[in-house]
């Protein structure tokens, strides 16, 4: 297949974003040139966009990171990776190889370059790491270490969100050490994380309790995604015993996964985790705090864990659930030039499972 010289790419320049073309670029050493064919849309972009973080995001910057797609050239010292071979492109895509998701040479989507803050490092891999690596693109330059091995057979589409929204999920429940039988909430259930959380929940024999809002979100949850309960934050008056009264003997959920966009779940999940039990944080919204009482998180010896995407390992494992279809959370197809259209509705907190890029529309 010949590689063209420019491609199409949707740019976040000075706070907006520009549909246009900018350049392919080429493979360095330990790179591979992947043609993406789908890639999720994950809230993290549309925070980079709005600078809802404590510092502000490359300007230009090209979001998505959830990239399945083919490698089409590959660079020097790439052994292991063949053209044609089905990959996936991820939050964290250059690391120091030491399995962490905090090693200092480490490139994601923000790539803030020579800054010294945690996503740098590797901007010298790259040749203009702004624009050279993303998945908002048709073809995106990647470290062949660190892509992920798409299994043959699975759904090119369908497992796009896998690579940072399955991958993140699973990895806060593992994080959450909860057990086959116990019960894990789902604060954000409704959203990309959230519906792949309740699968993943699902598939290592967990009782789910999936919290958002509006009916459609409900509906999804109890009848396609296999929550045991679901309790609507726009209607309930008093989520913390709504949430306790969810669980048999009234104690409170064993964990609870906070991938919610709005800060208020981040200073309740204290009050009805049961005690033992694991708050793990995950979902990024602007100006949000932890918050629990001293004197009932120590009575209740209480854990918080924050979580981070996940590892080689865990995307390894996260996919193998997937390839063995047992993972199956709603997905749209829409293209590229239609971003807007989804942050405009992620903005209202209406999506519904993950909308996927369709690069051939
Ligand atoms: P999304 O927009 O698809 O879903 C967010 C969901 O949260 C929506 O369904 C919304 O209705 C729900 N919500 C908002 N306020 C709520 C409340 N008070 N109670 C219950 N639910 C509420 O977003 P997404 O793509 O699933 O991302 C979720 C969050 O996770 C984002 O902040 C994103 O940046 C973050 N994230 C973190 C990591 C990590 O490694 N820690 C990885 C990926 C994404
Ligand atoms: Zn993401």
């Amino acid at each position: 297949m010949a590689i063209p010289e420019l491609q199409w790419a949707q740019v976040n320049e000075g706070g907006r974003l520009h549909f246009k073309q900018i350049p392919v670029p080429k493979p360095g050493k330990g790179e591979v040139l992947v043609n993406i064919l789908y890639s999720g849309v994950c809230h993290t972009d549309f925070h980079a966009l709005n600078g809802d973080w404590p510092f502000p995001p490359n300007d230009p910057l090209i979001g998505g990171h959830e990239g399945a797609g083919v490698v089409v050239s590959k660079g020097e010292l790439t052994e292991g990776i063949e053209i044609g071979d089905k990959v996936g492109v991820k939050w964290i895509n250059n690391i120091c190889l030491k399995e962490t998701t905090y090693c200092v040479p480490r490139r994601n989507s923000l790539a803030i370059p020579r800054t010294g803050h945690s996503s740098v490092g590797a901007s010298s891999v790259l040749s203009d790491p702004s624009l050279a690596n993303r998945m908002g693109t048709e073809y995106c330059l990647a470290q062949a270490a660190t892509v992920a091995r798409i299994p043959d057979g699975c759904n090119m589409a369908a497992v796009a969100p896998i690579l940072c929204a399955g991958i993140t999920v699973y990895k806060g429940l593992k994080t959450s050490e909860c057990k086959p039988g116990q019960t894990v909430a789902i604060v954000g259930a409704g959203g990309g994380l959230g519906s792949l959380a309740q699968q993943y929940a699902k598939a290592m024999g967990l009782r789910v309790i999936a919290i958002d809002g509006g009916e459609e979100k409900g509906k999804m949850s109890l009848e396609e995604l296999g929550a045991d309960t679901y309790i609507d934050f726009l209607k309930s008056k008093d989520i913390v015993n709504d949430v306790k009264k969810a669980t048999a003997d009234g104690l409170g959920p064993h964990g609870v996964i906070l991938v919610s966009t709005s800060p208020k779940p981040f200073e309740q999940a204290s009050e009805y985790v049961r005690p033992n039990g694991t708050v793990v944080p995950i979902g990024l919204p602007p100006d949000a705090n932890i918050k629990a009482s001293v004197f009932w998180g120590v009575l209740k010896m209480l854990r918080i864990k924050c979580s981070y995407v996940g590892t080689r390992r865990d995307t390894a494992e996260a996919l193998d659930f997937f390839a063995r279809g047992l993972i199956k959370a709603p997905y749209k197809l829409i293209g590229l030039g239609q971003l807007q259209e989804v942050y405009a509705l992620m903005e209202k907190g209406q999506v519904l499972g993950r909308y996927v890029l369709d690069m051939s529309k």
